[in-house]
């Protein structure tokens, strides 16, 4: 029987934003801790997002035009998949000349790797895109979801001369605005949720809120929107460590139908040398698998050069991700196999930035 329920439930906040209000911003619930409350065995479950309006009474009075979509089953973001990357985009593409900017509610575990994908998919926007999410349920007395929610519609609404602040994908948490394609989750347990290591901080949230202009994508009256919605998920990502076993290695890279490969190195994009190693590595180029070298370390960039160990990358033709996350990594990897066929060309974008997730070497 076809499945009956809309994917997506749309309502407005009745704020008291006038008609001559500067700015509108559409919020989109995705799920997450934010708006979860325990169930009776005491386990955190996504709720609608009706209760979330219940508890912000800012949201009435913020003089910014609010319009919410809500997806029908909101979730935890551990269950995210290709399918809410296309969900999402699709919403913001559909919408994208009645709002000023958007603000994403999303749990935290993998926003990181969602603000990366919205922001290859909907390259040229010129809009600002805020996730935010927060820690504790917004049930909870103490819990960040309140500041981290206001603060980004402020952010997604704010204007200079008619253009928006921040054009760009964000992460806004902590009182921090990163470049979305930028962060990963580094705690779990602390307020702070999230590091962006090889990038300014965007703005910081106090009294006032102080932006980062030099480090911001610049507004571009002339670019146009490339909305891409494919992806491809025949990837793996292999993290080394020493000793690991040539079995091991060369059953990976056997996987069958495989595409790509993030390959997690050490330091600035070291690996072993050992003769097994580089002709497991050399096959799989052979065999037309990509190989995208990006460093183990949160703030670690990828020389391939620098050291010996990393030299025969090199040469084998392994892609140095130059500064690039683990997160955006793996993301662009499977956009990139998505959209395009030609495999020379799918290397010279991995070196280079799409949209801003790594810093192109010299
Ligand atoms: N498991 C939750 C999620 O990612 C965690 C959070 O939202 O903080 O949906």
């Amino acid at each position: 029987m076809e499945d009956k329920i809309p994917k997506y439930r749309i309502f407005d906040v009745h704020n008291t934003a006038t008609n001559r209000a500067k700015s509108s911003v559409l919020i989109i619930y995705t799920g997450g801790t934010i708006g979860m409350e325990h169930d009776a065995s005491g386990t955190l479950v996504p709720l609608n997002f009706n209760h979330i309006v219940k508890r912000v009474p800012p949201l009435k009075t913020l003089d910014i035009k609010l319009t919410v979509i809500s997806f029908s089953a909101p979730l935890d973001s551990s269950n995210v998949t290709i399918a809410e990357w296309q969900d999402l985009a699709f919403i913001i593409h559909e919408n994208r000349q009645r709002y000023d900017g958007f603000v994403v509610l999303h749990g935290t575990d993998t926003m990181s790797f969602t603000a990366s994908a919205i922001s290859f998919m909907l390259r040229g926007l010129n809009k600002p895109i805020i996730f935010t999410g927060a820690q504790l349920p917004i049930s909870a007395i103490r819990s960040d979801a309140r500041p981290n929610l206001v603060t980004a519609l402020e952010i997604a609404a704010a204007k200079v001369n008619g253009v928006p602040r921040v054009p760009e994908v964000c992460v806004y948490f902590d009182y921090q605005l990163m470049r979305g394609n930028r962060t990963y989750k580094k705690r779990s347990s602390q307020f702070a949720a999230f590091g962006c290591d090889n990038y300014p901080i965007l703005a910081k949230a106090g009294i006032s809120i102080s932006y980062n202009e030099a480090q911001i994508m610049a507004y571009q009256p002339e670019a146009k929107l490339d909305y891409r919605d494919r992806f491809c998920n025949d990837v793996i990502i292999i993290k080394i460590f020493p000793s690991l076993k040539e079995t091991a290695l060369r059953h990976l890279l056997a996987t069958p139908g495989l595409q790509g490969v993030v390959m997690e190195t050490y330091g600035s994009g070291n690996a072993p040398t050992q003769r097994w190693f580089l002709d497991c590595l050399s096959e799989a180029v052979g065999r037309g698998i990509i190989i995208y070298n990006v460093s183990q370390l949160t703030g670690g960039i990828v020389v391939q050069g620098r050291y010996e160990t990393s030299k025969y990358l090199e040469e084998i033709g392994v892609v140095s991700g130059s500064d690039i996350s683990r997160e955006a990594a793996i993301v662009k990897l499977m956009f990139l196999l998505g959209n395009e066929t030609d495999r020379t060309l799918i290397k010279q974008k991995l070196r280079a930035s799409l949209s801003g997730e790594l810093s192109a070497l010299k």
